[in-house]
């Protein structure tokens, strides 16, 4: 399609931009300005692998026509329609999309915006779940050091990222946290899921001791925790916290943001693990990141326990003006339909070997100290500079930037999550480009 480029603006003042280091931002702006398939276009006219689908969500890759054509068309044939006491056929279409592709037990779909949001309504859920049954005293909630569960509130107190928290009050009590599953020492440039640390999902036991049991609602993790650094679980340890969670009467979250929508080869992650959670926490991949949308999937477990009232009375006090926007709903249908038609997940699958194989021939290059990988998601750990904790990582993404690769950093933790339209010649490019980054990396 033949479009103007757009101009980068001369005043950047204005937008307080997320997540962002602004002054430095504003003093040497890095911008997209167009996408399509692997790659994003600068603002100078240069091509740039996406080696993170985006923030993790562009898994269909860019500009996907049916993407766009299901926009175009929603818009024009009903823009919005009240998210509450009232339907549209999309959202109900896109639930039962959602089910239909979800492991068996989860037969029910609430919508939100973001994963943040899923976060706040899967907590909230599981309070209101136990409180409906009669059991009101489960209000604590258990989440883990390192966890990423969005910017609210909630998210942020059973969240472990310091940063996050330290400068936003005391946030909700009756929080305790897990341990995380890092094990440098034991579990250095492992492929796939760690051998050690299955043990450390025992910790719940002894948080049951301190609290008792039936004063806990829920915990919540990321079956692979994304945001913090690409850490597996270790072995066994999901099916532990599974096995501890289900003696004690507490639920079960998978926070499935990254995870959800092909990211393993697999629809979700508790399907590749086979471990099942009481509620699953999605976002991103639902709409390809095109439209803000996520949801919370449920297990007829939980959502039965809310409709045995009056049939009359509103059963959940909880949702969002956007909840199940039309827009957002066709654009998740065609979201699904890209995935299946296209052979997206059994793509990353397929590629996962490969993918494994490049990823670790970066051992052994300058400051590397570690590789964790799985389906299409990958970590370069680098020794971090003494006293700048982020500095040799963040070097790193603007080289690759230069050279024409977008690659994602937190900490000194390089993350890799390209679109699930990925083919060899490509993953041979990035990693072509970020060795290239890492021999000459100070
Ligand atoms: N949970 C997890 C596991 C995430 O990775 C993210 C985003 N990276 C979120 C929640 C928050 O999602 P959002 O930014 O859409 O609010």
């Amino acid at each position: 399609m033949a479009y103007d480029t757009p101009k980068v603006p001369n005043d950047l003042s204005a937008f307080w931009m997320p997540f962002t280091a602004n002054r430095q931002f504003k003093k040497n702006p890095r911008m997209f300005v167009s996408a399509d398939g692997m790659y994003y276009k600068t603002a100078d006219g240069r091509d740039v692998l996406d080696g993170t689908a985006g923030l993790w969500c562009v898994n269909a890759g860019h500009n996907r026509p049916l993407i766009t054509e299901a926009i175009q068309k929603q818009a024009a044939e009903l823009d919005y329609a009240p998210a509450f006491q009232m339907g549209h056929p999309k959202a109900f279409e896109l639930a039962t999309a959602i089910r239909d592709m979800a492991p068996d037990p989860f037969e029910h779909v609430f919508f939100t915006n973001s994963g943040s949001e899923s976060v706040e309504t899967a907590l909230k859920i599981a309070l209101a779940y136990h409180r409906v049954r009669g059991e009101g005293t489960r209000t604590r909630l258990i989440g883990r050091e390192r966890g990423y569960h969005g910017v609210n509130f909630g998210g942020i107190s059973v969240g472990g990222i310091v940063n996050n928290r330290k400068f936003f009050g005391s946030l909700l009590t009756g929080v305790d946290h897990l341990p995380h599953t890092h094990l440098p020492d034991q579990n250095s440039f492992v492929r796939g899921q760690p051998e050690h640390g299955a043990y450390l999902a025992e910790d719940l036991e002894r948080i049951v001791a301190l609290h008792g049991g039936d004063n806990i609602a829920a915990v919540i993790v990321e079956p692979m925790a994304g945001s913090t650094g690409v850490l597996m679980p270790p072995k066994g340890y999901l099916e532990k916290l599974r096995e501890i969670c289900t003696k004690h009467g507490i639920l079960l979250i998978f926070d499935e943001v990254i995870t959800g929508f092909g990211r393993l080869g697999s629809s979700f992650a508790a399907e590749h693990f086979g471990v099942m959670p009481d509620l699953i926490t999605t976002a991103k991949g639902l709409t390809n990141g095109v439209i803000p949308m996520g949801a919370v999937l449920a297990t007829s477990k939980i959502h039965d326990a809310f409709m045995s009232g009056p049939e009359e009375a509103i059963e959940l006090f909880h949702g969002y003006t956007y909840s199940g926007n039309p827009i957002a709903s066709a654009a998740g249908l065609a979201t699904l339909r890209t995935y299946r038609e296209d052979g997206l997940f059994e793509n990353a699958a397929g590629l996962a070997n490969y993918w494994e194989d490049a990823l670790h021939s970066l051992k052994g290059l300058p400051h590397v100290i570690d590789i964790r990988n799985m389906g299409l998601i990958g970590a370069i750990e680098l020794e971090g500079i003494e006293g700048a904790p982020t500095k040799r990582a963040f070097n790193a993404f603007l080289q690759a930037y230069d050279k024409g690769l977008l690659i994602r950093t937190t900490g000194d933790i390089i993350a890799l999550s390209p679109p699930l339209m990925i083919n060899k010649a490509q993953i041979d490019e990035l990693f072509g480009i970020l060795a290239d980054v890492l021999k000459n990396l100070d």
